[in-house]
């Protein structure tokens, strides 16, 4: 049984740590009783991480399969896979063929569940870092030079692009012209009352002979464009939980959205039976003050959004639980669909039972489980899952230090008789028997002192589990769909709907 080190550098990394320097940090990790063991070191140099088709990868797979190895070290966990799914597989494949895994900068115990569920959620949470490291760069690029960059396209109505300088370069930026920016709100105003449909505001606008001031005529489809357009909005954080809902590339980190600047959505919209995808589309903050409330313009896009999607009825609206929520009643999952809207111009989603749709087996719950309501209920015991791993973690840390104190003293002790026994030999007077013997009784000190010294290294990494929990709960606090989706993933097994309503979580851990 072999212990393997796997180290891998990527390509589009130049910086990034070389494969030596990961070999180094993963003999560290070798343990004294360890040191006899047959040590294979595999190396991909110029791999992404994005798939597992690498050569020193897949012989390592190949060793592991043949039951050959009792240990894979690698630097850090991202080093064994970027993606999630491919990471949680391997994963399983270790535990299959007993194979412990450790990672020199991340420490976990994988032979607990607990341990592998960390595992498993640091990964989800480390790719939330990347992108949020992603996104602060975007930021402070944003904040030096290209806040307030129009990003190209038809300037908006209401908005003229003024001259000014950033960085030295002469650009053009983005402004509102004060005269249009009373009938835009108006437009707005008007548009978001209930039983306004887009014809009906045209109606109004000619009646009360507001045409747009730059002398041309209203439609109904000029007027979608603009009602649809971010760069009016006073953009908050509903405004980007819309977008982000929407699968939109949020490009401006979400502490920037404090309900001041308008915003700009670019990219390319792909059409798919009517839907709008906009998963190529991004969003990024300006400069430019808003000038539209962000309830009012969110009321006009629940609005619009109605338009689109009469006759797409079909449509099958997501909710990060998907896959996860179960019919008591008849053991068919649950998938949401949408509802009617209410007279708020809500277009609300519910969980419904695949049992009654498609087979017609089951009558399923006999309240509506709206989707946003489960989701919120979810969210929470998640949160208290967090919370309690957390005190779990902290109680047993407490009896951690006593115990790691206790150690420290044996410690002590042993130092002293060592130091006694070196004392005593220095002196002279020991026969060769004496010495033999002298000689054996430090060994077994210095086997008994490195014993205890594994044991206090042992106890400090579960120190750094706490200290990871800590982190993924507070990472949890910001999570976004995509983030969310993976943690259910990870962490709820199943969701077990009642048929007068009442829910059960069956938890992974
Ligand atoms: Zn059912």
């Amino acid at each position: 049984m072999a212990i393997v080190l796997y180290a891998r550098k990527s390509v589009e990394r130049e910086n990034s740590i070389s494969c030596e320097t990961q070999l180094e940090y993963c003999k560290m990790m070798i343990k004294p009783n360890e040191r006899d063991k047959k040590v294979i070191t595999y190396i991909d140099n110029g791999f992404s991480g994005g798939n597992v088709n690498r050569d020193g990868f897949q012989k390592m797979m190949k060793l592991v399969r043949q039951g050959k190895v009792s240990k894979v070290i690698v630097y850090k966990l991202d080093r064994i896979s970027r993606s999630l799914s491919d990471f949680v597989n391997i994963l399983q494949e270790f535990k299959e063929h007993q194979v412990e895994f450790v990672s020199s900068q991340e420490s976990f115990d994988t032979s607990s569940p607990y341990g592998e569920m960390l595992v498993k959620l640091l990964m989800v949470f480390a790719e939330f870092e990347r992108t949020s490291i992603i996104n602060r760069v975007t930021q402070a690029y944003a904040h030096r030079s290209e806040m307030g960059f129009y990003m190209g396209g038809r300037q908006p109505y209401g908005f003229e692009l003024v001259p000014t300088v950033i960085h030295n370069i002469k650009t053009k930026k983005l402004s509102p012209i004060p005269s249009e920016v009373g009938q835009i709100q108006y437009i707005f105003e008007v548009y978001a009352q209930e039983n306004v449909s887009l014809r009906r505001l045209l109606d109004i606008l000619i009646a009360e002979g507001r045409q747009p001031l730059n002398g041309s005529s209203w439609t109904t489809a000029k007027l979608s464009t603009l009602l649809k357009n971010p760069i009016y909005v006073k953009a908050d954080s509903d405004v980007y939980d819309y977008y982000d809902r929407h699968g939109v590339q949020m490009i401006t980190d979400v502490s920037m959205f404090t309900g001041e600047n308008g915003a700009q959505l670019y990219g390319h919209t792909k059409h798919d039976s009517g839907n709008p995808d906009w998963s190529d589309m991004k969003l990024v903050l300006l400069t430019h003050a808003g000038i539209v409330d962000s309830d009012i313009w969110l009321k006009c896009q629940r609005k619009l959004e109605k338009n689109r999607q009469i006759g797409n009825s079909v449509s099958n609206p997501t909710s990060w639980l998907a896959g996860k929520v179960v019919c008591e009643k008849c053991g068919h999952t649950m998938t949401t669909i949408k509802g009617k809207v209410n007279k708020a111009g809500e277009m609300r989603r519910y969980f419904n039972c695949t049992g009654r749709s498609h087979k017609k087996i089951c009558t399923g719950p006999k309240v509506t489980i709206y989707a946003e309501d489960l989701e919120n209920m979810v969210y929470e015991c998640i949160s208290a899952k967090l919370a309690d791993l957390k005190e779990m973690n902290r109680s047993t840390r407490k009896g951690d230090t006593a115990e790691i104190n206790e150690l420290k003293i044996r410690i002590k002790a042993i130092e002293k008789s060592e130091k006694q026994l070196l004392d005593t030999m220095l002196a002279g007077g020991f026969n060769d028997d004496l010495l033999m013997l002298a000689n054996q009784r430090a060994t077994q000190f210095k086997k008994d002192r490195l014993a205890l010294q594994d044991r206090i290294d042992e106890l400090k990494s579960i120190g750094d589990e706490t200290d990871t929990v800590v982190n993924l709960a507070r990472s949890w606090k910001t999570a976004d769909y995509k983030r969310k989706k993976d943690v259910a993933m990870i962490m709820i097994h199943k969701i077990i709907i009642s048929e007068d309503g009442s829910t059960k979580v069956l938890w992974n851990i």
